[in-house]
């Protein structure tokens, strides 16, 4: 049992058997033998494997197994397999933290992926998904402003999002999955700018909504995207901003309402094109201008700060707060040392603890 662990977090970090060996001084046959349970490391050899995996000796001990179902990439599919192995270990090793922190939380705690029965049936067209936005927007009480945290969101309805750092080639493009009765889980990158997680998280929610609602003609990837926009940008509010019809958009008016709505220019002129504030000839007018200018895919205006994930930290503190783990068990979960922890428990936080 303890090989799968070692396996696993050595994927994560990225090492093959032989460069592992090394940072340890064994031979890689001994680690091979570790990984097929042949042999168990003693406690001396687990803490050098540990120190040298980045992970606490605990980790090779949880005995939780995430298995991830219907594992899809977004587009880019030239990510190499050790790059996926890699962001996928990551991915596992979160998500089994969330399963071991729930072990101790009482079930009102969590909240089950559900969507609201007033979403329609059937989806007859691109333009329908405007107001199936609007329903699920109604349904989780947002308003029609822009939504501020994204992935808060998103988590307080029962869909876990993970991020990671992504590969060094910043190949990895997110990726949707299933996992433990079928929670749906979102992967993006942390280190994206904000309007790209935005657009990938909604754009995965949007697969969510419409999956199996549409009518035979409506492409599912077009439908998500739409849905994307619909959600960040509900119609309305961006008619108001920009009028009804125009004959063309300065690029600083996209500019603006992106720090609102954190989606990006490309995205907010998609936009303007779906709602048919800009003719046909004027939307590709526009397109052409990016071109032509160099703009096509530069980022437009100042970058969109990234979000984060808090859930899972704030669920930490709050079963340790109310005496459901103790202190060591939140270092574990958290993946920090028992002194960092005291550490923030006193607001003396390293920086490089706070943001793990
Ligand atoms: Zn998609």
């Amino acid at each position: 049992m303890i090989g799968s662990r070692i396996e696993r977090a050595r994927s994560a970090a990225g090492l093959s058997q032989r460069a592992l060996a090394e940072m340890v001084s064994l031979s890689a046959m001994a680690i091979s033998k570790y990984e097929r349970d042949e042999v168990t490391p003693g406690s001396d050899v687990l803490l050098r494997l540990a120190k040298a995996l980045g992970v606490r000796v605990e980790y090779f001990f949880r005995s939780e197994e995430v298995h991830l179902e219907h594992v899809e990439y977004r587009k880019r599919g030239d990510l190499k397999a050790p790059e996926k192995k890699k962001i996928l270990a990551e991915v596992e090793d979160q998500l089994e933290r969330w399963l071991t922190l729930e072990e101790f939380l009482p079930g009102d705690w969590s909240q089950k992926f559900d969507l609201p029965p007033e979403l329609p049936q059937c989806i007859e067209s691109l333009n329908d998904i405007e107001a199936v936005a609007l329903t699920l927007r109604d349904a989780w009480k947002l308003g029609h402003n822009p939504i501020p945290d994204l992935i808060d969101t998103l988590e307080e309805h029962g869909i876990r999002v993970i991020t990671v750092p992504g590969d060094e080639d910043e190949l990895f493009d997110g990726l949707s999955a299933t996992c433990c009765d079928g929670m749906p889980v979102v992967v993006v990158g942390s280190r994206w700018p904000g309007d790209r997680q935005r657009f990938t998280l909604a754009h995965e929610l949007g697969h969510l909504v419409v999956h199996g609602r549409l009518s035979k003609n409506i492409d599912e990837e077009k439908a998500a995207n739409r849905f994307a926009g619909a959600f960040l940008a509900p119609r309305d509010a961006i008619y108001k901003t920009l009028g009804r019809k125009r004959k063309l958009l300065e690029l600083q008016e996209l500019v603006l309402l992106k720090a609102e709505y954190g989606m990006s220019v490309q995205g907010l002129l998609y936009r303007a094109g779906d709602l048919e504030i800009l003719s046909q000839g004027a939307s590709r007018g526009m397109w052409t201008f990016l071109r032509n200018n160099n703009l096509y895919d530069k980022e437009l205006g100042e970058p969109y700060p990234p979000e984060q994930t808090r859930l899972f930290k704030q669920r930490v503190y709050r079963a340790m707060a109310e005496e459901l783990i103790g202190e060591s068990k939140a270092a574990e979960l958290l993946g920090i040392p028992l002194i960092e922890l005291r550490q923030c428990r006193h607001m003396e936080c390293p920086s490089h603890a706070a943001d793990k």
